[in-house]
Parts: C-alpha cells; structure tokens; sequence
C-alpha cells in the first residue's frame, strides 16, 4: 500500500509484463485507542495498563504512519450530542464551497505547472518554489531534532499547511498554519484552535 500512497499509481511485475495501473485514493484509518476501546483523553473507564496500550498502538507500523497527514483523536460521543444530533453542524454545502474556493486559488497558484493540488506538488518544490518562510518552519525543525517528524512527514505538514492557508483565503501559510498542521500531524498541541476538531 506504500507505493500507491506514495506516487499514485501501481506496478503490477507479471511474466508477461510490467503494467503500471493509476491508483490515486483517500485513505481514512480508524483504530480503537486501546484494546478494551475506552481509552480517552478523558480518561474514563479504560482499565488497559499503559504498557497494554503502548503495545496496542504500536502494531501501526511506524512507515505506514508516516504517511497519514491528519490524526485526530475523538472522544465518544455523550448521550446529549446523541439526542441533539448534528443540530449545531455547519452545513455540507457551505463546506463544499469552501473546499471549492480553496482548489481554485491553489490551482491559480500551480498555474502553469503539472500540478492542481497541494497534494501533488513535489517536496522539494515547495521547499524552494513556495516556501513557507523561516518563522513558519522555527517549529518543524524543533520537531525534526526531537525525531517527532521524518523529513517526508515535513513535506506533508508543508502540503497541510499550504491547504490551511488556502481554507482560510490566507495568501501563504505562517506559523498559525504550520503550528495547526503540525498539530494534525503528531496530536501535540501548539496552542492554536484546529479547524478540524473531534467528529
Ligand atoms: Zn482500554
């Protein structure tokens, strides 16, 4: 699965040849956070030791890991967020719009290049094309030396942050954007709100 992940398309090595096959897809992970299921933030009734829920979290293979951007921790949902529903979400089409208007400004901004998508461009054209500038990056390279970030797991904070910015209409990502994808990325917070929170 690491290869498709990776440049978006598979090889298939038969005796009667070599095809390689588009394989472009969204992949969404869910995993229990322990093995009886109730371990929370919160902390309530989960009677795992923490070695058991080390283990547990460990059978995700580090590489695969690496290559999921966004990790968001949910709390099960209360008996009042079950009754009330989902009164208080923001509509599906107005978030389509804003997903809509930020495909557009990326792609004015790749105009003329291959790509369309932040998530297409090359790491090392977004390290020297469209940077991101020294004080957004201050924070991932503190997380480089801490070996909280591989350098492949930079270039995808970089994409994140650059999808952040184009959410929000912001001309280039700063640090708000880059502590926010940062935060997505390794789940230790940086003191900025997340845009996409629990649900
Ligand atoms: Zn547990």
């Amino acid at each position: 699965m690491r290869q498709p992940l990776e440049s978006g398309h598979v090889v298939v090595a038969r005796s009667a040849g070599v095809m390689r096959l588009p394989a472009r897809f969204l992949l969404v992970l869910a995993a229990n956070p322990c093995p009886c299921g109730r371990h929370s933030l919160l902390g309530l009734g989960c009677d795992c030791s923490p070695a058991s829920v080390r283990r547990y979290q460990g059978r995700l293979s580090g590489p695969l890991l690496d290559r999921v951007d966004l990790r968001v921790q949910v709390e099960a949902v209360t008996r009042s967020e079950l009754i009330e529903g989902a009164s208080g979400a923001e509509p599906t089409a107005r978030v389509a719009d804003r997903v809509r208007q930020a495909r557009e400004r990326a792609a004015v901004r790749y105009e003329g290049t291959p790509w369309r998508t932040n998530s297409e461009v090359p790491g090392h054209e977004l390290r020297t094309r469209w940077q991101v500038g020294p004080a957004g990056l201050r924070e991932a390279e503190r997380d480089m030396e801490r070996g909280l970030l591989t350098a492949r797991g930079l270039d995808r904070v970089l994409r994140v942050a650059w999808t952040i910015a184009d959410l929000a209409g912001s001309e280039r990502p700063g640090p708000p954007e880059m502590a926010e994808a940062l935060q997505l990325r390794t789940g230790i917070a940086r003191g900025v709100p997340a845009v996409m929170g629990g649900g």
